[in-house]
């Protein structure tokens, strides 16, 4: 069997394993870098899948990290179409699908989500697509050319509808929600992003369950519980995801009560040389005092570099405050650090009729998060009130 020395293997090419790659050369080391992806692009700007490049104002060429050449310049190995089998942490090995055994010196550890499918009746019917890949963003593109249906009440469904709303579509969307984005920012927030919808055309329809989709050979209709029947040529399903561990199980590294991979502060795993970052991480956060698994662009990113230093033999924690920003078309778009999850109180500084305001989360006296819209200098204040967490001013937070 054909055996390969690497000394930082990194499995997954999304924007952990990407920023991981570049902060190894960017911060010296000069050793050899393998990447491997089971996607087939190079690693690109996943959140752009469903904005500028499912809308075609983006190219493939501009949402690739680092640019075309970047590999090539910076003498970084990547096997695209390529997954990671298994693992052996005694051996430091990882055999790969085209059978290439690696001997890593470190290995880092990220392999992303994958979407949670629906299973109900007529869930296979032709139309029903999911949002993971710039590939399902070029068949939703191609195949949803009038009547869409979104299955879900959280960012991908909401910037979905905007997104094909402005590129002329009718949109519909189905959620259990009362109100778009209630769940992470509570019914403030989530009424502005929700009737920024709504005033652009799209249909909402809260409060409903899917029962199941209809049609012969190709999706025509959604029904929900409740017996309300919804015409569609297209339905794009955003349900949440789930963390891809399936190679970190198998190998017995240790999984969290969040499903993750469980990390120190530093992101490194339960085996000796091996580190996760991005969507996979559960992580001892130094910010929050608990452990936390978070999906965001950001923390991808900033994790992919405090788990290259890591791995480089820096004892720092990773103590960025996560960050995570989303747009609906070019109508709004918001900004927030937290993550909150629960809280007691909210306090709005600005004006959410004029579109320019900030909700702060409060749990008791302390801050747990800040979503901004139009208002990104409040979230300095959100990051060092997270940071020092200190007992918060409300009258300050008012403003
Ligand atoms: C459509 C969309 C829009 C989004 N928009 C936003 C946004 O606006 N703001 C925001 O903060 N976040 C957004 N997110 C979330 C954000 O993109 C993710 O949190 C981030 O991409 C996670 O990065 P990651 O590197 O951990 O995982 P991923 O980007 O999922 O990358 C994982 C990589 O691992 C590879 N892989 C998995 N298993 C194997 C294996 N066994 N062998 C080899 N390769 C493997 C995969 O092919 C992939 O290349 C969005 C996500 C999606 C899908």
């Amino acid at each position: 069997m054909p055996e390969r020395e690497i000394e930082f293997l990194i499995i997954g090419g999304g924007d952990a394993g990407f920023s991981a790659a570049r902060t190894l050369r960017e911060e010296g080391a000069d050793g050899s870098v393998l990447v491997v992806s089971r996607d087939p692009d190079p690693p690109y700007d996943r959140t752009a899948v469903s904005k500028g490049y499912l809308g075609g104002e983006k190219s493939k060429a501009e949402v690739l990290l680092g640019g075309e050449d970047w590999f090539k310049e910076n003498n970084v190995e990547l096997l695209v179409r390529t997954s990671a089998m298994k693992l052996d942490t005694e051996a430091h090995t990882v055999t790969l699908s085209n059978k290439d055994v690696i001997r890593y010196g470190k290995l880092l550890l990220a392999t992303g989500s994958n979407v949670r499918r629906l299973r109900v009746d007529g869930g296979d019917l032709e139309g029903i697509h999911y949002l993971r890949a710039l590939g399902n963003a070029d068949h939703i593109r191609d195949d949803a050319k009038d009547n869409v249906v979104l299955i879900g009440g959280s960012y991908i469904a909401t910037e979905v509808a905007a997104t094909l709303t402005s590129m002329g579509r009718k949109c519909s969307l189905v959620m259990l929600e009362d109100v778009t984005l209630e769940r992470t920012f509570g019914k403030t927030a989530g009424g502005f992003f929700q009737k920024a919808l709504t005033d652009h055309g799209v249909e909402i329809h809260a409060g409903e369950e899917l029962e199941r989709f209809e049609g012969e050979g190709r999706v025509s209709a959604v029904v929900t519980k409740s017996g309300k029947t919804i015409p569609a040529d297209a339905v794009v399903v955003g349900v949440g995801v789930t963390p891809d561990v399936s190679l970190a199980k198998k190998a017995g590294l240790d999984i969290g009560e969040k499903g993750g991979v469980l990390t120190d502060a530093k992101l490194a795993t339960s085996a000796v040389d091996v580190f996760a970052a991005g969507d996979i991480a559960e992580y001892d956060s130094v910010v929050h005092q608990k452990r936390l698994r978070i999906e965001h662009w950001d923390v991808a990113e900033n994790q992919g570099k405090t788990a290259a230093r890591s791995m480089m033999g820096s004892d720092e924690p990773h103590d960025v405050v996560p960050y995570f920003f989303s747009d609906l078309s070019d109508w709004t778009w918001m900004e927030y650090v937290g993550p909150a999850y629960d809280w007691t109180e909210e306090i709005v500084r600005g004006s959410v009729e004029e579109g320019k305001f900030t909700v702060w989360y409060l749990d008791g006296d302390r801050l747990a998060g800040a979503l901004a819209v139009d208002r990104s200098d409040d979230l300095e204040r959100a990051r060092e009130l997270l940071k020092s967490r200190e007992a918060v001013d409300r009258k300050e937070l008012a403003g």
